[in-house]
């Protein structure tokens, strides 16, 4: 059956299981909404902020749009002030997707409903929905892009390759590299693929609180240390800022420009895509994202079920129901087609 979401402006019984809630009874239509951000140190959360302070004010609502500052105590507060403030729905795009559990506990108790936004909400049974371009296959899509570019650009294998993750505390970041090692482990394994470094694990690929000038700086050691000898192929990067910060250590070291991907079609990016440097990025627009989840909140106002998820995911405390969109690879070849409809990028290609 449809998942029925509970509803808010008091009516709802203080039940932190909203999932199993039937449909509330909606709130007012220029209800306070929530929006807590993790940071705005990329472009899709800078974005995020702008469209969720002129989409929701467009559909009547109160905004209340809100960054952290990649700090979790930060994030704590200002979700804190939000129910003081008496949001009926707490949009969340979280710092660390494992240390919110008290405070959206807080929120549902009080009939608040909480959204997922970008990243998953983990370990808390107080989260409603979900809403994020797939994960996993985003990463998926890194990793075979990371193939398809080695193939064009640098001749037969085996290449010589890096890899780098994100942010550990940000849960996209495992699934991020967990979807890309399901394509590239398996060239590792049969030779195609030769990582110098030995360094395959999340662990050891990861980039604290998405930080590009710490990936710059394990790039510049990875180039030092395995590559003075050796031309480094390819780099599997799980944003656009972090690409970028490898390209610009290759380029320092003298390395001719490595197949490196992207996330996020970040201006800077889409420009060096389309010049032939950066070679792919991964584009997951900020505007259907936006879209969807003010889509969610009209639903909740006016006291409807939620459609059904495209899928459940166990959060370490409960099923929570997500909504996918598509992301989508973007190469010099396919970038005017991919941003036809979006004026802002369009232009970056001349
Ligand atoms: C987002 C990416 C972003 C990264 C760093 C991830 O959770 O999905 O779009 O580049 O955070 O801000």
């Amino acid at each position: 059956g449809a998942l029925a979401l509970g509803g808010c402006g008091g009516g709802r019984e203080g039940t932190a299981d909203a999932a199993a809630a039937g449909a509330g009874d909606g709130f007012a239509d220029d209800a306070v909404i929530g929006v807590s951000l993790p940071w705005l140190g990329t472009q899709n959360w800078a974005e995020a902020q702008e469209m969720f302070t002129t989409r929701l004010t467009e559909a009547g609502f109160e905004p209340l749009v809100q960054a952290a500052d990649n700090k979790v105590t930060q994030q704590q507060q200002q979700i804190e002030a939000m129910i003081e403030r008496g949001a009926e729905v707490i949009v969340v795009g979280p710092v660390d997707g494992t240390q919110l559990g008290s405070v959206l506990e807080r929120a549902a108790a009080e009939g608040i409903a909480v959204i997922g936004y970008d990243r998953l909400i983990e370990n808390t049974p107080a989260v409603d929905a979900v809403v994020q371009f797939g994960s996993l296959r985003t990463g998926e899509l890194q990793g075979q892009s990371l193939l398809d570019g080695l193939a064009a650009r640098k001749g037969e294998p085996p290449y010589h390759v890096e890899l780098f993750g994100g942010g550990p505390a940000d849960p996209n970041a495992p699934a991020f590299f967990e979807g890309a090692m399901s394509v590239l482990q398996p060239k590792i394994d049969d030779g195609t693929l030769v990582v110098g470094s030995g360094q395959t694990e999340f662990t050891q690929a990861a980039t604290p609180d998405w930080d590009n000038a710490k990936a710059q700086a394990r790039m510049d050691s990875l180039l030092s240390g395995f590559y003075s000898a050796e031309e480094i192929d390819g780099v599997l990067s799980p944003n656009d800022g972090i690409a970028r910060a490898v390209m610009t250590s290759a380029q320092q070291a003298g390395q001719e420009t490595p197949v490196v991907t992207g996330l996020d079609a970040e201006n800077e990016s889409v420009v060096s895509v389309w010049q032939g440097q950066q070679w792919s990025t991964v584009a997951k627009p900020t505007v259907e994202l936006v879209g969807r989840t003010v889509e969610l909140i009209q639903s909740l106002q006016q006291g409807e079920a939620l459609p059904e998820p495209d899928e459940e995911v166990d959060n370490g405390q409960t099923d929570v129901a997500v909504y996918l969109l598509d992301p989508l690879v973007v190469t010099q070849e396919n970038a005017q087609e991919v941003f036809a409809d979006d004026p802002n990028r369009l232009q970056l290609l001349q």
